[in-house]
């Protein structure tokens, strides 16, 4: 964007000369218009399903005299606020990420560890959607940076790519050192992304194809949310994707050397 210069200080240095100190406001004007974006859409997004609850909760109480009633309206309750539950915990990750001031804790984090978790952490999805699992690739390899945030992000892209895989069909997670840089590539056969979606999908709340989409009961935070994560690890996120073959989404992280005493350095030193 142009540059928007106002004045924000002048001191009078003679009778001839004035200092006028000036900035640049397109820049704070734009992250303002996001926050207030983000706002506007987040009370957006939040209405329906505290809506539902409402609504769901009002009808338990109604047909109290109805047990088989009551039991169809506090299942759907209870789905209604377990969506709530990950909405708000998306939207507090994402907005956590978006504020550039808050540090994100950075030590030495292995590749291994960060995998091994958001795989484990999907195993009954994958399960319940009789889908497989394939780890695969480098082992030992290391990065800087916040291994919960980390983990969030891989644990996404593999909670996508089970959603939108068919019953019976495998996903892939593999490792590879590139260059000096570490790809965590998680793969899936599934239903794909029109090439223009790709960019669109990684934008807050945006869901491709909606009627596909509300089914398998997203919150279009996902990829929002990985996107800023590896963004804030000094990273980016690659996709490749063809409709009716599948995706690969890839996090491309700054490699680091393993730090002292790790099993892998040794037995390269050996
Ligand atoms: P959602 O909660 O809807 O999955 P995301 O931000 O994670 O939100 O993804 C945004 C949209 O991108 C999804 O609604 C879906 O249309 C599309 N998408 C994400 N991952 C995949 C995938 N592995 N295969 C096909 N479509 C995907």
């Amino acid at each position: 964007a142009e540059p928007r210069l106002v004045a924000v200080r002048a001191s009078v240095i003679s009778p001839r000369l004035t200092l006028v100190v000036m900035r640049d406001i397109t820049e704070r004007e734009r992250v303002e218009q996001m926050r207030r974006d983000f706002v506007a859409n987040t009370s957006h997004e939040l209405k329906t399903p505290v809506g539902a609850v409402t609504l769901l909760a009002e009808a338990v109480e109604s047909a109290a005299d109805d047990p088989a009633q009551v039991r169809v309206f506090a299942s759907r309750l209870t789905a209604e606020a377990s969506r709530l539950a990950l909405l708000t915990s998306r939207i507090m990750n994402l907005s956590r990420l978006q504020a550039a001031d808050e540090l994100i804790e950075t030590r030495d984090v292995a590749v291994d560890e960060i995998v091994t978790a958001a795989v484990e952490a999907h195993v009954v999805q994958a399960d319940s959607a009789g889908v497989e699992i394939a780890r695969g690739g480098r082992r030992g390899l290391w990065v800087r940076g916040d291994a919960q945030i980390l983990t969030e992000a891989v644990g996404n892209l593999i909670a996508n790519a089970i959603a939108y895989s068919p019953e019976g069909a495998t996903v892939g997670v593999g490792v590879k050192d590139a260059d000096g840089v570490v790809e965590v590539a998680v793969t899936d056969h599934g239903v794909g992304i029109p090439e223009g979606e790709q960019d669109r999908i990684f934008e807050r709340f945006y869901r491709a194809d909606q009627a596909r989409s509300r089914r398998t009961g997203g919150t279009g935070l996902g990829l929002s949310i990985v996107k800023h994560a590896v963004q804030r690890h000094g990273g980016e996120v690659r996709l490749w994707s063809r409709p009716g073959r599948g995706s690969t989404f890839t996090i491309r992280l700054p490699l680091i050397p393993p730090p002292e005493g790790d099993g892998a350095s040794n037995r390269r030193k050996a």
